[in-house]
């Protein structure tokens, strides 16, 4: 950060080092800020002074240093010693075009690395974190970079600290602050000033930027941000650099590294026989094995792969899914099970309270989502004097507008909750009853709180008010505020609880799919301070509970239905009530009748035991974070590939186990985000399907790519191969090898890498996760097709000389036919499983006919321009060769399509993995 100008007073003597010792209103005071935060014209000014509150950014690798690594593999010095050896030998012009090769292909590779990279960074800051912030009194979200000196900050269980800060207020505050003091315990945090000399790990009134937040709540104002920031001093620490590589890229990378050295010994092999066997000159022989290893390898295939990749993550980030690891792309394609929270993914989040349950009897409510416009309408009939419905009534309402952080906020008639959905539909529920939330909440001052955590599932407060002395509200997991309660509300009074009663209640609004909240109050009979969980074991009365709806989601039972024909399980986990989950499950068409098993069943169930029982089970409700865990590793048991998804903060040890931690984009913590290979931009169940989609996809391209390479090297290496031992004249040189192989590449490959999907891809089962790229049917078809080019190579090369064409022409001929067949090959690849014959199959996609387009251009300027003659030793062909050359790609094309025919009718190979 520059020098601070003296704008704002308080720039060259503050003392940052001490400031934990201070008191936290001498700090609000001397950075010019208050309790409710800066304006955002303050902010703003701040902002433009002082810069953004980030640390500099990773500096990369140097773009040289970048782009000499393409130079950096066995295939390229080979290349080069090849180059080096044509010189010797005096072939100048055949040294200049393998070293021009080279250089093409690192300038291609850099440039689409680049590409690819810049991709990947536009994707990750679509889910750059956000703070919650005070501005003007107001609660904001603002992107963590824009946070200012000065800004008070309000921390959550899940959050990551967006700066340093001095706590003001904290609540059952901890925070995990390995990163900065290596102690992996979390540490207790109060507002309270710390001792001057202690420690980093024991400044306890202060929140380091980057630390993580394990339980509790707090805010704080801002000491430092950016490279001010603790973290930011230890420079060692900066985001480390994610390497662009997948599983897939080190297979293929390390399959290219030995076949380059297998290629090698066969060459060496070969020359020995060339010169000793076949008597060959032994720079003919050099020449004929420079050839047969440069047709061999497959120059442009890792990077026609990485850039598949990187088009995959782009497409996914069009419907909403952002990757953050890429090895997720490849393994999204495998998925075999995928489970899902309930509210929020499956659901759409927003709540409605439709139902009160009181003690004397049942309220519903009217209207639909947050607008506060709707009727208390008593339902059961009997003889309950009215002030006592009432009371009962408002003492529920009372207590879920009090234990509540939301707020509800109305713009253009349009109403929205900032906070929890459900704390939203109460803050509704209570202006629908007639109070005044700002004036409630007011008048009854809120002193301490326990925040809400999937762990215990519910919520206290402690408020105060003139008239009503300190109250504490509870809400929760009815299940979970019942076993506290011993009494529950009788009109002004309290009678013993009717357990089975409320128990019956819940599973009867549960049935229906509703979403059930608990309510009790307590009353504390002198002056407290605090509300600890102590204080609720004993002398809760139980109020009464509210019902929610919560709409599925229709694009969510859209695409439980495609999991369904994709041979996808679809598993929802929930924290929820199991009666509701199974109705929900239902609703959505996940599962008719739907077997549940709740966190409590799953406690008394062995580690053994747990995989066959998960198997069958598709709704777990009453579940914690550490359920989650163990069913993930279940399933893992049996092979399954799962995707998981996550948003609390204990969510991370199972969305790190998955094979695909999703993490949600809008409810999610920072925590969650952070373990997670993929975040949900829109938290939709449809997005995750969305994603497997494309990730089928992407594997399938990069199989297309795959098969449609391997055969030009296999049909180029027979080639040579066939040369040397029946002893005739190489009917291609190195050189134009090498300009098949790069051409076609970067052109025909490239297109396969824009391939969309085949219109079964969700019709047919995941693919085994052990299955290798080459499957016993690929590898049929690439031996197949390497001995189609064989022999259409080598029967245009005799037919060419037996007219009596001199060497040169009959190899221009050869080098045609070869990316001719090419050409038609790519059409038969682009469905790997079906009839290529269909107007989508012929028309081909804009990338297909451009790469067309581009590599004719490229054969007649190969075949008729006088620069291509001398450096390719090229001949004119005329119009009737020309026919000639297409006609046999038309042969192939009709051989490949009768051979799909035979394997499919055939059953040659396993159908389940290949079936159309
Ligand atoms: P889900 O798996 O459906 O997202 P959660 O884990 O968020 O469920 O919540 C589990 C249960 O905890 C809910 O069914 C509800 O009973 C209770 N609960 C959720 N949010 C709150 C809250 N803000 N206050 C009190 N209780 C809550
Ligand atoms: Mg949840």
């Amino acid at each position: 950060m520059e020098s601070p100008t003296d704008d704002f007073g308080f720039s060259s003597d503050i003392p940052l080092e001490d400031i934990h010792a201070w008191h936290s209103d001498e700090v609000i005071a001397l950075l010019k800020t208050s309790p409710t935060g800066l304006t955002a014209d303050e902010a703003n000014k701040r902002l433009a002074s002082y810069g953004r509150n980030q640390l500099p950014a990773v500096v990369g690798r140097h773009p040289l240093s970048r782009f000499f690594a393409h130079f950096h593999n066995a295939l390229i010095y080979f290349l080069l010693a090849a180059a080096v050896a044509a010189s010797l030998l005096g072939h100048l012009v055949d040294a200049t075009v393998i070293v021009a090769v080279v250089l093409v292909n690192a300038v291609v590779g850099f440039v689409q690395e680049g590409k690819a990279e810049k991709a990947l960074d536009t994707i990750r800051s679509l889910i750059a974190p956000h703070a919650q912030l005070l501005r003007e009194g107001r609660r904001v979200k603002v992107p963590v970079e824009e946070i200012v000196l000065g800004d008070i900050v309000s921390l959550e269980a899940g959050d990551i600290v967006p700066a340093d800060l001095r706590l003001i207020r904290t609540s059952s505050l901890r925070i995990e602050e390995a990163i900065i003091t290596g102690e992996s315990m979390a540490a207790e945090k109060q507002a309270l000033p710390a001792p001057i000399e202690a420690a980093l790990g024991d400044r306890y009134s202060m929140a380091y930027s980057g630390t993580l937040v394990a339980t509790g709540q707090a805010t704080g104002v801002v000491v430092a941000t950016g490279s001010d920031t603790e973290i930011g001093r230890i420079s060692t620490l900066l985001r480390e650099v994610r390497p662009l590589t997948t599983p897939l890229l080190q297979q293929i990378n390390r399959f290219g590294t030995q076949f380059t050295w297998i290629t090698l010994g066969v060459a060496a092999l070969l020359f020995a026989f060339a010169v000793f066997v076949r008597g060959y000159i032994w720079t003919e022989a050099l020449v004929a094995v420079v050839a047969l290893a440069v047709g061999a390898i497959p120059e442009g295939l890792p990077a026609v792969i990485t850039i598949t990749l990187a088009i995959g993550v782009q497409r996914m980030a069009r419907r909403n899914a952002a990757i953050r690891q890429l090895p997720a792309v490849e393994t999204l394609g495998a998925t075999s099970v995928i489970c899902s929270d309930k509210t929020g993914t499956l659901t759409r989040n927003e709540m409605t309270a439709r139902r009160l349950e009181i003690p004397s009897g049942r309220v519903m409510v009217t209207g639909s989502g947050y607008v506060p416009e709707g009727q208390l309408e008593i339902e059961s009939a009997g003889n309950v004097p009215d002030d006592k419905r009432l009371m009962e009534t408002d003492s529920l309402i009372l207590a879920g507008l009090l234990c509540n952080d939301a707020q509800l906020h109305e713009a253009g008639g349009d109403w929205h909750v900032i906070g929890d959905p459900m704390e939203g539909a109460l803050v509704t529920l209570a202006i629908k009853a007639g109070l005044n939330p700002e004036r409630k909440r007011h008048e009854w001052a809120r002193l301490d709180e326990i925040p809400f955590d999937a762990q215990h599932r519910l919520m206290a407060t402690l408020n105060f008010n003139v008239s009503g002395g300190y109250q504490i509200f509870v809400k929760g997991a009815p299940d979970e505020i019942l076993l506290l309660c011993s009494t529950q509300a009788n009109g002004e009074a309290a009678v013993p609880l009717d357990r089975e009663a409320w128990t019956a209640r819940i599973t009867a609004a549960a049935d229906q799919g509703e979403r059930v909240l608990g309510f009790a109050v307590k009353s504390a009979q002198t002056e407290v301070n605090q509300v600890d969980f102590v204080d609720l074991k004993d002398g809760l009365v139980f109020v009464g509970l509210v019902g929610f709806i919560d709409p599925p989601r229709e694009e969510a039972m859209a695409a439980i239905e495609e999991c369904h024909s994709a041979g996808i399980e679809v598993k929802m986990i929930t924290g929820d009530h199991a009666e509701t989950a199974a109705a929900i499950a239902r609703q959505l068409g996940l599962d008719q009748n739907p077997s549940v098993l709740t966190g409590c069943e799953i406690d008394d169930i062995a580690d053994s035991d747990l995989p066959s029982m998960v198997d069958k089970t598709s709704v777990f409700a009453r579940t914690n974070p550490e359920h989650k865990l163990r069913i993930v590793r279940a399933l893992q048991s049996t092979g399954a590939i799962v995707a998981m998804t996550g948003d609390g903060v204990n969510d991370a040890p199972s969305l790190k186990q998955a094979n695909v931690g999703v993490g949600m984009g809008h409810k999610g913590t920072d925590a969650a985000k952070e373990a997670s290979q993929m975040v949900l931009l829109d938290d939709n169940f449809a997005s995750i399907v969305a994603a497997v989609h494309e990730g089928r996809v992407v594997y399938d391209n990069i199989r297309k790519v795959v098969a449609w390479t391997l055969p030009t090297n296999g049909g180029e290496v027979l080639a040579v191969i066939t040369a040397i031992i029946f002893n005739f004249a190489m009917p291609m040189s190195a050189v134009q090898i090498l300009w098949v192989n790069l051409v076609t590449a970067g052109t025909l490959g490239l297109a396969l890498a824009f391939e969309p999907a085949e219109p079964n891809v969700m019709h047919r089962r995941p693919r085994p996760a052990k299955q290798g790229l080459l499957t016993p049917f690929l590898i049929w078809r690439v031996v197949l097709v390497s001995f189609l080019f064989l022999a259409a190579a080598l029967g245009i090369f005799f037919y060419s000389l037996s007219r009596g064409d001199e060497l040169a022409l009959a190899r221009t001929l050869v080098v045609n036919v070869i990316v001719v067949l090419e050409i038609f090959y790519l059409f038969n690849v682009r469905y790997l499983h079906m009839s290529s014959f269909n107007w989508r199959g012929v028309l081909g996609t804009p990338a297909v006919l451009i790469a067309v387009t581009v590599v004719f251009i490229a054969q007649l300027g190969f075949t008729y321009l006088p620069i291509m003659h001398s450096l390719f030793d090229t001949r004119p062909l005329d119009f009737m060769d020309g026919l000639l050359v297409i006609g046999m790609g038309i042969a192939m094309m009709f051989v490949l399509e009768a051979e799909k025919v035979l394997v499919r009718k055939g059953g040659w190979f396993d159908h389940r993995i290949e079936r159309e």
